[in-house]
């Protein structure tokens, strides 16, 4: 295995800049611990499985926390799991969406129903994380796990005087915080007040919403917590009062993110809830945004069955700029899958050439292509997270003939530490595969290599099995080896 040493963290380390929407510039990192990153990431309302725009943001973040990690950070990382609370607005208006899912699914209408939905979706959440080569976070809360803290913060702002009493729940007073809305895009005005004549302010929300017949019981009354509270319960509960980064998709900035900054910061004597507030731009299907309350939403299922991985969804994300907003369709995610195939044909094609030259190599110094290449990549990456720059680069040292193979596939294999394309595993089991083809074995057994091998790719397991299957039957013993081993084929009986 490649040794290599990723703390980039010494004086010539580049520095890493960031564009933080709280500032609406480009800024660079500092941490508030040396060498450590927190960061909240809100995470998905588990009422229905995630669409492939909703993974765009855990895409961003997990490439937030791989360029930290890359640069020698300890990164902790939270991404939370909306599973009570969430209403079909942002604001206070509408169905609760995990209410919709029982009465959806003909269930009863209790709490345990409303988890076991949570978990069933949050399983599909987690899957299609996996699909995506998403790292796993440190932790992942429930929202429903944690009403006594909701319930603390909530009583803090009440005795402050900064939350007040409705008929329909606990309201947080905006005009009690000077700078409400410095996150910016607030939107309406204070003319519009008389729509709930109990709300002090137009744009005061709810922390705690009542409902007599289903909810937690808490001093204030039963009911659920507003969906803002949650999120500062939670990053305050596993981050700190003040933490890194805190990220969601662009949509959250006007309602939740403001709202989250303006309770935990009051709660909180001023402290600010995160130093770097980061955005991703929408997935845009059909020229709206790919919604499930609308359900025109594409799934990572849909992609597999439409025979694109979803390494390439992942690949075709990193060639955008994570802030600008992306144009779904099948045909753009198509080429995708055809440069992500030639991406892993190339690196194969030099990994095979490397194992059948087959002369023993001997750790030698780098060259000066070598450290220009990480030099350039890191520099990339670091700049507000430039990943088309970053693959541009790729593409630019698979053609570089000055480049031996051996750096070629040690510099790739580092730069998927940040990119996470798994490009190193998949050319290595092709390049094997592609040996198989050439070795003594009857067509039936080669095509079914071959047709396992893009399903493997991919990523759909059960057709992978069922053509193992297959080889099987017709004589033949296909195994798919460990980290570090190839696949093996072998005549049975
Ligand atoms: P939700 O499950 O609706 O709470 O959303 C989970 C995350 O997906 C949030 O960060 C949203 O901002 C984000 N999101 C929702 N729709 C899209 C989309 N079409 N493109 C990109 N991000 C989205
Ligand atoms: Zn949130």
């Amino acid at each position: 295995m490649i040794e290599f040493n990723n703390n980039h963290m010494n004086k010539n380390t580049p520095e890493i800049t960031l564009y933080n929407t709280l500032g609406k510039a480009k800024q660079k990192f500092v941490p508030i611990n040396e060498g450590k990153v927190g960061m909240y990431h809100c995470g998905p309302t588990v009422y229905d499985y995630p669409h492939i725009g909703n993974l765009r943001s855990y895409v961003f973040a997990d490439t937030i926390r791989r360029v930290f990690e890359y640069n020698g950070y300890k990164v902790n990382q939270v991404i939370n799991i909306t599973d009570i609370g969430h209403l079909s607005s942002d604001g206070d208006e509408g169905e609760d969406k995990m209410t919709k899912a029982i009465l959806r699914e003909g269930k009863t209408m209790t709490l345990e129903s409303m988890r076991e939905i949570a978990n069933r979706y949050y399983q599909s959440f987690r899957s299609a994380s996996d699909d995506l080569n998403i790292l796993p976070a440190t932790t992942y809360p429930f929202a429903s796990d944690h009403i006594k803290e909701d319930v603390e913060m909530i009583s803090t702002l009440i005795e402050k005087d900064i939350a007040y009493k409705t008929s329909r729940g606990i309201y947080f007073d905006t005009s009690k915080k000077a700078d409400y809305g410095k996150l910016g895009q607030v939107e309406g005005d204070e003319s519009r007040i008389g729509e709930d004549s109990e709300k002090r302010n137009y744009r005061d929300f709810a922390v705690w919403k009542f409902d007599d017949k289903l909810g937690y019981d808490t001093p204030f009354g039963k009911g659920f917590p507003g969906w803002h509270i949650e999120c500062s319960a939670m990053s305050a509960k596993y981050l700190g009062d003040s933490f890194d980064i805190h990220t969601g998709g662009i949509d959250h900035i006007p309602v939740h993110h403001n709202n989250e900054i303006a309770q935990s910061e009051c709660a909180h004597d001023g402290k600010p809830l995160a130093n770097y507030w980061m955005h991703n731009a929408f997935l845009i299907f059909d020229g709206g945004k790919m919604a499930k309350s609308t359900g025109t939403f594409v799934t990572i299922d849909t992609l597999k069955e439409k025979g694109i991985s979803p390494l390439a969804y992942r690949y075709w994300l990193l060639t955008a700029r994570y802030s600008t907003s992306l144009n779904f369709s099948y045909e753009a995610l198509e080429d995708a899958g055809r440069a992500y195939t030639k991406l892993i044909d190339s690196i194969s094609s030099i990994l095979k050439s490397i194992a059948d030259a087959s002369t023993e190599k001997h750790s030698k110094e780098s060259s000066e292509h070598f450290k220009n290449y990480q030099r350039n990549f890191v520099n990339f990456v670091n700049d507000d997270l430039d990943t088309p720059k970053a693959i541009a680069l790729m593409w630019s040292l698979l053609k570089d003939a000055e480049v031996e193979g051996d750096e070629k596939i040690k510099l790739i294999e580092d730069f998927d530490k940040v990119l996470g394309l798994n490009i190193i595993k998949y050319a290595g089991e092709k390049a094997v595969a592609k040996e198989l083809l050439e070795a003594d074995l009857p067509n039936e057994i080669k095509e079914l290599i071959e047709t396992r091998e893009k399903a493997r790719q991919d990523k759909d397991w059960a057709k992978s099995d069922l053509l193992r299957i297959k080889i099987n039957e017709a004589g033949y013993k296909i195994e798919d080896g460990g980290k570090n081993e190839s696949l093996k084929i072998s005549k049975l009986g």
